[in-house]
């Protein structure tokens, strides 16, 4: 969604669809009123994240911000649906009508992960460094095998076990009620969307506390610190399971890739280099090669366009915990900069190249300065030559011709010779 219009006015025309009478004509503030101070609207029925209300209030007119929050939200909600495509309202609708219906009829094993908990949920090292908030705090608890993949402890064994318990719950409703669920995407067969079953709020706060921090500091170039939205989820892997996953880059910003558990071997992730769109099939380089085992409690974040795909899971059950972080800052951006991506390998190496044929370039027309410096030193001490030594002058110059390497030089030494012969005409 687009805030700016494509006119030039300060306030934008709101979404007036079903709108109320009184919201009808009011518009949206071009500049958010930094002053006030947005209220929340977690524990309300709406259409999208109670974040992009929050978010969003600060846009109001002035005369909106005193009113009742629920007429707020419904003023809020007529623009954003004005803002979003027929189709991808009929499919966002759908889809919520499905996530209404699992939730209304099943029932949580745990439900103690249904909110976020951190000391019961992440191992004591990464909430401290979490809480200190800083690079090198972050950098004390977290590895950096290969650039841009980073690798540490996360969950406790119990949270775990209790999400492998809550998953193989879920999978047990799903079989016995035959429910046709939807699978986390494309490549999966097996697996479970979190989100659709109630987690959607644990994760959020995950991604918002936890991973977007994190990402602040590691993956500032594609929208680390601005992350909003999430897809969350569970791949699964061994017999009876999907076997192993394809090269491909994540629908995210930054990917979190968990294992859960639980007794396994194989299934090591192949890593192959961050790519643009433009880049995505092009060939990897040795130092883009990069292979992970995975250990169950410990995490891997990385870009979502770092090229990727899990080996074969060879024996045992193998159950990773995946969040895929959005930016809708980012990918707002990210359609004006078509030409180069500072994080795309590719792209950097087609810069470099550039960059190197400047730097041949410059050096090449230093040298040129250099040749013509040193050919001018030479046409002095040649000078002196044509007066000092004017009889062995024919030597002189074919020891000068000889002597010099450079071809531009010696042109600079033929030139000064006509030059000179002349002057040395007008004193002989
Ligand atoms: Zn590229």
């Amino acid at each position: 969604m687009s805030l700016h219009g494509s006119d030039r006015r300060d306030e934008l025309p709101s979404g007036t669809a079903g709108g109320n009478g009184a919201a009808a004509n009011m518009r949206l503030r071009l500049n958010p009123d930094k002053e006030h101070k947005p209220e929340g609207y977690e524990d309300m029925e709406l259409d999208f994240s109670p974040n992009i209300f929050t978010s969003l209030e600060r846009y109001l007119p002035p005369s909106m911000l005193a009113v009742p929050r629920v007429d707020k939200a419904k003023f809020m909600r007529d623009i954003l649906l004005k803002y979003l495509p027929l189709g991808e309202r009929n499919r966002a609708q759908k889809h919520k009508e499905y996530r209404q219906k699992i939730i209304a009829n099943y029932q949580p094993r745990h439900r103690e992960l249904y909110s976020m908990n951190p000391a019961t949920f992440f191992v004591p090292t990464f909430l401290k460094a979490i809480n200190d908030n800083t690079e090198k705090s972050f950098r004390s608890i977290i590895s950096e095998p290969a650039p841009g993949i980073f690798v540490f402890d996360i969950f406790k064994p119990d949270f775990c076990g209790l999400l492998l318990s809550e998953i193989e719950n879920f999978e047990k409703w799903v079989t016995e009620t035959k429910f046709r669920i939807m699978r986390p995407n494309t490549m999966n067969k097996y697996g479970a969307v979190l989100d659709d079953f109630g987690l959607e709020t644990m994760l959020d706060k995950l991604m918002e506390g936890f991973i977007r921090p994190l990402s602040k500091v590691f993956f500032t170039e594609v929208g680390g610190s601005t992350l909003d939205s999430h897809h969350g989820f569970v791949v699964e892997y061994g017999k009876d399971r999907d076997v192993d996953l394809g090269f491909h880059v994540d629908d995210s910003e930054v990917t979190l890739n968990a294992c859960l558990g639980k007794q396994f071997s194989g299934g090591e992730l192949f890593f192959r280099g961050i790519r643009c769109e433009k880049h995505v099939n092009t060939g990897s380089h040795s130092e883009e090669i990069f292979d992970y085992c995975h250990v169950p409690g410990r995490a891997v974040l990385h870009r979502g366009r770092h090229r990727h795909g899990a080996r074969a899971t060879t024996s045992g059950h193998r159950v990773n915990l995946l969040l895929w972080c959005r930016s809708s800052v980012f990918r707002e951006l990210k359609r004006y900069q078509k030409d180069f991506s500072s994080w795309c390998g590719e792209c950097n190496r087609a810069k470099k190249e550039r960059q190197n044929s400047t730097i041949a370039a410059t050096r090449l027309v230093s040298l040129y300065v250099m040749q013509m410096f040193h050919a001018r030193v030479l046409s002095v001490m040649y000078k002196h030559v044509l007066i000092h030594l004017l009889p062995t002058f024919v030597i002189s110059l074919d020891w000068l011709l000889a002597n010099c390497s450079q071809p531009s030089t010696k042109g600079t030494i033929l030139l000064n010779y006509f030059k000179y012969r002349g002057t040395v005409s007008i004193f002989s």
